[in-house]
């Protein structure tokens, strides 16, 4: 590819409290998102420095696709070390800033530094020409959702926002940072949850980065076939999978199917289904629509799939939007908590709080395995959501994350990897999704690599690991949402048309291998080992299963073997993220 290069850098010192606009550099001209952030890191920070202080950097890094016209293409890419893993992350997410961000022509935001005094609170403003760090003492404390409506007052109609909540202020490492969506109201309900990216946020003083797009046009591509490409690509999708009850209805409409492989931890994971699967499934919710308003909606724009739901409550008010399946696993089966209107309420807390569902969830359920509260209690756990906010004791615990309250309880069973709680789907029935959680530089992460096959032969774990690896590496470098399930040729195609110029699938392969090359290398150089990659000892040991029962027994030596690249095979190039 030998495009000009389009777009800016902006930089941002939170020590000095300046900024500056400058030419994006030719070196990254065919980097974007996730693969942008794995670079910058591993080019700009220092692997081993202390997540919460000076010298780690946030990245908002919008997909290579990001402003265009092609569809559900905007998905924004947050980086930096984690707090919660000590290693490299990046959480992908969906709401309107990266949309903005890239249509503005800011192809990546690095923050770095930490002002001096840490009671201070700042604010970002970014248009097109540029991009002004405020005061903001006055929203110390606030929630993401009382924030955000304040803002709205303040901002024009069309400017999104990029927040952090208490949690993230109190820099704890399940600290999630909040996105605004394509509503009207702009519900700052999409999250880039996992890894603890809030903290790195807060402790840089930034309370939120607000961007105003106005009518900034969709970026242009070089060929005119882009056009055509994206109107195919859409009546294809809408005539093809779009229609299938996932993803027309969204994740959460899989409960019933995840419970009937076992994967639908109950119980801090002692179980692998839930007796509660028909009143937690998604559909329930779905069902609401009809008496209480509500729906699917688009969480960004120009999202074709609209698979993200918006919740009301009996009342007929709004409760929460993006109820996924993960979090009605672990913040609903896996605690033994069972209705989905209460799952629903804990959602919005997490979402207010700026807590990540998962990590949360798992944290909870940890707590509760420990005797520290009822398996079941739901109103309970409302108090204890909301004591994460208060920072008292067992609420800084929980907002840390699972491992946290494993060490505070003294309790042995805490299914983590690197530190990062694993999500629903779960490594005993999956055990090349295990490979993904033991080998991504990120800890137990299922958007990293998800492999949904429970009959597969051992021998195929750690290629069919690679494999989801590198595609989910290459979707979450475009920008296109993983839900779209765009596959290697199909992001290939959208390449040439952009750049004006040939662009094999194979290269967009080595482009994904070279995003986990990288992320390995910082980790490598952070000092993680192959003693890092290690399953919770708790999935060994606790099977899970009717009849047939499921345990981790994967040898490491299989683990390992994801490290190195598999011939690729037609079906990387064709296979769709899980
Ligand atoms: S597919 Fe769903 S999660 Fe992805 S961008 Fe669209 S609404 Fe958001």
């Amino acid at each position: 590819m030998g495009a000009e290069i389009e777009g800016k850098l902006l930089r941002v010192d939170m020590t000095r409290l300046v900024t500056h606009i400058e030419a994006f550099p030719e070196k990254w001209k065919y980097l974007g998102g996730r693969a942008l952030s794995a670079r910058i890191l591993l080019e700009e920070c220092d692997p081993e420095c202390a997540p919460l202080e000076t010298d780690n950097i946030l990245v908002l890094a919008p997909g290579l696709m990001a402003g265009t016209s092609a569809p559900t293409s905007g998905r924004l890419s947050v980086g930096g070390k984690s707090p919660l893993t000590g290693g490299i992350k990046e959480a992908n997410v969906g709401g309107d800033p990266g949309q903005d961000l890239m249509k503005l022509g800011y192809r990546a935001v690095i923050i770095k530094g930490k002002p001096a005094d840490p009671e201070l609170r700042f604010a970002l403003d970014v248009t097109g020409d540029s991009a002004t760090i405020l005061p903001a003492d006055e929203h110390k404390g606030k929630w993401n959702y009382p924030l955000i409506e304040d803002l709205t007052k303040t901002y024009t109609k069309k400017a999104s926002f990029i927040s952090i909540g208490p949690a993230g202020e109190m820099q704890l490492a399940g600290a999630s940072v909040a996105c605004t969506d394509h509503s009207q109201e702009r519900h700052p309900a999409r999250h880039a949850g996992r890894g603890g990216l809030g903290a790195v946020m807060g402790s840089k003083g930034l309370k939120y980065v607000s961007i105003e797009a106005g009518g900034s046009p969709a970026r242009k591509p070089a060929d005119k076939a882009f056009f055509q490409l994206s109107k195919k690509y859409t009546r294809d999708f809408v005539a093809g999978p779009g229609q299938e009850p996932f993803p027309k209805w969204g994740t959460s409409v899989i409960c019933e199917e995840a419970n009937s492989i076992y994967t639908f931890p109950y119980k801090n994971r002692t179980e692998g289904r839930s007796p509660d699967v028909e009143t937690l499934d998604g559909m329930r919710i779905v069902e609401s629509f009809e008496t209480r308003g509500g729906g699917m909606h688009n969480c960004l724009t120009g999202c074709i799939v609209k698979c993200s739901n918006i919740v009301h409550d009996a009342d007929g008010e709004y409760k929460t939007s993006g109820l996924e399946f993960e979090t009605l696993t672990m913040l609903g089966s896996n605690c033994a908590i069972a209705n989905w209107e209460d799952v629903a309420d804990l959602d919005r807390l997490c979402d207010d709080i700026g807590i990540d569902t998962i990590e949360t969830g798992a944290a909870v359920a940890v707590y509760m395995d420990a005797g520290g509260m009822e398996f079941g209690d739901a109103e309970g756990t409302k108090r204890l959501l909301r004591e994460v906010a208060e920072g008292t004791e067992i609420g800084r615990a929980i907002g840390n994350g699972a491992a946290t309250v494993g060490r505070l309880k003294n309790h042995h069973r805490v299914a983590s990897v690197k530190g990062q709680a694993i999500p629903a789907w779960d490594p005993r029935p999956l055990k090349a999704a295990g490979v993904t959680y033991c080998t991504s530089a990120m800890g137990a992460d299922h958007t990293a690599g998800l492999v949904v096959d429970p009959g597969q032969a051992p021998e195929e774990f750690a290629r069919a690991s690679q494999e989801s690896q590198i595609l989910n590496a290459a979707v979450d470098a475009s920008g296109f949402c993983q839900f779209l399930m765009p596959n290697i040729e199909e992001i290939a195609e959208f390449y040439a048309c952009f750049y004006g110029e040939e662009v094999t699938r194979e290269r967009v392969a080595d482009m994904g291998w070279q995003c986990l090359e990288d992320e390995w290398e910082f980790n490598r150089r952070a000092g993680f080992g192959p003693e890092d990659d290690k399953m919770a000892a708790c999935m060994a040991e606790d099977a899970i299963g009717g009849e047939v029962k499921f345990v981790w027994d994967v040898p490491d030596e299989v683990v390992a073997s994801a490290y190195v690249r598999f011939p690729s095979r037609e079906e990387l190039y064709t296979a769709r993220p899980s």
